[in-house]
């Protein structure tokens, strides 16, 4: 989709293999970084960029690399980037794959902690594109395994990380045994005089990237309760339904980056038993429009959307903004919560971020000039009082408004047999119950803010295939992992619920058969039963189309 008035990533000349890629991945418009980076750096040019985590930067960089090194002659390693922490290698390299299978470029990963023989032969069948960790990428080329004769082009990604790291002395070392007229990109997330000397020694007539604050003049911003949650990535669904619960927005909007994330979240949300719809730049006019209709008229309470497909809109009623991952530019994040809290109503904007992108929050604070303040996502216990200070507010307003004299006698008889408090509380427990669905999921753990680092030899943690074609997709699972997938079935013993009711209603509705169910766990108040991912969306679906045991109870996905 041709974003209005903006850049698309056509308009910056990527091959059209790549750009087929990455309409598949969902990325709809280049952020800053990539607008600014990938036209000099195709072009041949030296670059230096600032750039933090979650802007963008690896496809900056990526992309361009990619582009110019379309076709191998396996003479030697062509392209070499270097990263702190094995981690970011296994990203980068993972990114790459992503964006340049189709063009069969080969690309590995090196980093310390994994067996060095399966690098040592990877590295001797030919690679492309080596995405190297400094102290492996030495120690590979004291062992003459790795040849840099044949670079064409370095990417130093963040260099601060890596010089803060004590890298300084290998990455010169390395950048030694290049040829001197290689082309040499360096990413950093912040710009000390250190790396300006390591730019100036090692690149020529760089061009300079550094997305320009527009400071926000004071009272322009909006007037906005904002937060922040940090929780890693793999709790981040949980924590964002965990957030919601205690808000309960009347009209929100979730911004996620892509629109494979936008499907994603719609559809856990959706299992979560909110009604979400997605829009995203895949959707015409008229889709959308419905859409943002269903929305207004309160038929929907969540949208989630891209920033393409989100652009112009403008709801009187939204309440809530949530940013599912911290914009790319703290310039885009305020125009995402531009769209609450105007015309003096109060807006809400909730953003999540993992602990590596903490420092993005810090931006867009100084940009913003507000505060925005990070919160503990709420615990079942905070879920649970809020619960019962909901049903306490009913009774409150059932006692002023409502006529018990009916009522009454059924308390008096009761009374004659039990104390008033205990009949009283009984009732309650009722009232409370038939609220919705108990709290009885486990804690979210809660992750310190700031950068985790990992540090040069500490323990490795998975193995993985040299290349990374064989290194896989590390896009989440939506399931526990182990490929089964738990549903929460909101009946359990209190409503006779038996396992075999449940092996019932499952076989006899969905596509599977009894054999493949996992364990069923039947609690008090609810039940969880385990079936194959592949079948999980079916099962719910069918589940929340029939009666179990003459009730209708809530059906959703465990996450
Ligand atoms: P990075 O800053 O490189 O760590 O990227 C942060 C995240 O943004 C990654 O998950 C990327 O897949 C994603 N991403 C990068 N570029 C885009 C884009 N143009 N549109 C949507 N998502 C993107």
């Amino acid at each position: 989709m041709k974003a209005e008035g903006g850049v698309t990533f056509a308009d910056l000349n990527l091959r059209p293999e790549l750009l087929k890629a990455l309409t598949g991945l969902g990325y709809e418009e280049p952020t800053p970084i990539q607008r600014e980076a990938i036209g000099p750096i195709i072009a041949g040019k030296d670059l230096l960029g600032q750039a933090a985590t979650g802007t963008g930067k690896t496809a900056a960089f990526a992309l361009p690399l990619l582009h110019r090194l379309e076709r191998s002659n396996r003479q030697g390693p062509r392209g070499l980037v270097l990263v702190p922490t094995r981690e970011l290698a296994m990203q980068v390299s993972e990114a790459m794959y992503s964006y340049g299978k189709a063009l069969g470029i080969q690309v590995l990963p090196v980093f310390g902690g994994q067996p060095i023989v399966r690098q040592l032969k990877a590295l001797s069948r030919g690679v492309d594109i080596v995405v190297a960790t400094p102290g492996r990428a030495m120690d590979l080329i004291a062992r003459k395994a790795l040849n840099l004769g044949t670079i064409e082009m370095v990417v130093l990604d963040e260099a601060d990380e890596m010089l803060d790291m004590g890298f300084q002395e290998d990455i010169e070392g390395i950048l030694g045994a290049t040829p001197s007229e290689r082309q040499t990109v360096l990413f950093s997330a912040t710009m000390p005089s250190r790396i300006d000397k390591l730019a100036r020694k090692h690149q020529r007539d760089a061009v300079r990237v550094q997305l320009a604050r527009e400071e926000t003049p004071d009272g322009e911003a909006p007037k906005v309760r904002q937060s922040a949650y940090v929780v890693a990535r793999q709790h981040k669904a949980a924590a964002l339904c965990r957030v919601l619960d205690q808000e309960q927005p009347s009209a929100a909007i979730v911004f996620c980056r892509t629109r494979a994330e936008v499907d994603e979240v719609a559809q856990t949300l959706n299992g979560r038993g909110y009604t979400a719809e997605a829009l995203h730049g895949g959707m015409d006019q008229t889709q959308r429009s419905r859409t943002i209709d269903r929305l207004k008229a309160g038929t929907t309470e969540l949208i989630v959307a891209t920033d393409v497909a989100a652009r112009g809109l403008d709801i009187d009623t939204l309440t809530h903004v949530v940013n599912y991952d911290v914009p790319s530019a703290p310039e885009a994040y305020v125009h995402r919560i531009g769209r609450v809290g105007r015309a003096g109503r109060e807006g809400v904007a909730i953003t999540f971020a993992q602990p590596r992108e903490h420092r993005n929050l810090k931006n867009i604070e100084r940009l913003t000039k507000q505060q925005i303040t990070v919160e503990r996502v709420p615990t079942v216990a905070d879920l649970r009082a809020r619960r019962l200070d909901m049903t306490k507010a009913a009774l409150r307003e059932s006692l002023l408004e409502d006529d018990l004299s009916l009522l009454r006698r059924v308390v008096e008889e009761l009374a004659d047999e039990f104390d008033v408090m205990d009949v009283a509380a009984a009732a309650v427990k009722l009232s409370h119950e038939a609220g919705g669905a108990p709290v009885d999921e486990e804690d979210i753990p809660e992750v310190a803010a700031g950068r985790q680092k990992e540090h040069r030899g500490t323990g490795f943690r998975e193995a993985r295939e040299g290349s990374a074609g064989a290194g896989g997709n590390r896009r989440e699972r939506r399931g526990s992992g182990d490929g089964t997938t738990r549903i929460f079935v909101g009946a359990g013993r209190a409503a006779r619920m038996r396992p075999q009711d449940l092996v019932g209603a499952i076989a006899g509705e969905s596509s599977l058969s009894g054999r493949d169910i996992g364990s069923i766990q039947i609690n008090e108040r609810f039940s969880l039963v385990e079936v194959p991912d592949a079948a999980a969306d079916d099962v719910i679906e069918a589940l929340r189309g029939t009666t179990i045991k003459g009730r209708k109870p809530k059906i959703r996905r465990e996450v």
